[in-house]
């Protein structure tokens, strides 16, 4: 079903992925996206993810920081709201979640379960919600399908263990994939996207000055905006990797090694006018 060159994904792929919007739109159409994450020590991640989904494009996206303290975030961005959540909550106003930014690994595992079972659509999962995750395994059937898991090399280890190389490793994620109908977005430097029927997918934008704190929660962010713009979670995915590499690309010619995430952030705009 995709149109993107087979195996590697490069510019020209994405901009018959892009959703255009009309003039009558309101901020609706854009999407409403919550980031759930954030603990003591760990504010910025969730922050991150939360801003780089506004210069993606959503409408409106709301912080749910870790339960036993609604105040721990101070957003980073006049744009962005606090949500308080608890298991008693409909989260289905939301058009798309991302679930793990600095959330920590001393998360209520019955309430990480009340967002899988509240939430009927695909969610985003990321660093610490993927390391609960490996810690517990049985909750990985109870992710909606189709759900969006973008782990680095040592978090995609901790889910299905070491490999011996990388056609090990690319084999393991395919697997992995089909077997729990996910797509899973392994990152690094040519991060390798995993569709749930095993179509698997080097992305080509990117580059070094990508290493750097918080960079994986601006992809986090990215892929929940598009999500919540009503892309189909396999262009979500790719959109996002693609759009997030590029940013990097572009904030790095001003900023070289310097470059930070927030940089990165500030240059996702730049993709779009880039791509057309
Ligand atoms: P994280 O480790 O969760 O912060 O994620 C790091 C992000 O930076 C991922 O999206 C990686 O694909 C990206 N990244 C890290 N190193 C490189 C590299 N050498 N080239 C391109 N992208 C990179
Ligand atoms: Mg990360």
């Amino acid at each position: 079903t995709f149109q993107v060159g087979r195996f590697y994904l490069r510019d020209k792929d994405i901009p018959s992925l892009h959703r255009s919007f009309h003039r009558f739109s309101h901020k609706g159409d854009y999407g409403k996206v919550l980031i759930i994450g954030g603990a003591k020590g760990k504010t910025g991640a969730i922050n991150l993810s939360a801003y780089a989904a506004l210069r993606t494009g959503s409408g409106l996206v709301h912080l749910a920081p870790h339960l036993e303290d609604p105040y721990l975030i101070q957003p980073i961005v006049s744009e962005l709201m606090l949500f308080q959540d608890d298991p008693k909550q409909n989260l289905n106003d939301f058009d798309a979640i991302a679930i793990g930014p600095g959330w920590g690994m001393d998360v209520e595992i019955a309430y990480y379960q009340s967002i899988l079972a509240r939430f009927q659509k695909p969610i985003v999962i990321d660093a610490d919600g993927l390391n609960l995750l490996a810690a517990n395994p049985d909750l990985i059937h109870k992710i909606p399908k189709n759900s969006i898991l973008t782990p680095h090399l040592k978090e995609f280890e901790r889910l299905v263990g070491k490999s011996k190389d990388h056609l090990e490793r690319m084999e393991k994620a395919k697997n992995f994939a089909i077997a729990n109908g996910l797509i899973l977005v392994l990152k690094g430097a040519h991060t390798l996207v995993t569709l749930p029927d095993g179509t698997q997918i080097f992305n080509s934008s990117g580059n070094q000055y990508m290493a750097t704190a918080g960079s994986g929660d601006v992809l986090t962010g990215m892929i929940a905006s598009f999500l919540g713009q009503g892309y189909i979670p396999e262009h979500a995915a790719l959109c996002g990797v693609y759009h997030h590499g590029l940013a990097g690309e572009l904030a790095s010619k001003a900023k070289w090694r310097g470059m930070i995430a927030s940089d990165i952030i500030e240059a996702i705009p730049r993709t779009f006018l880039e791509l057309g």
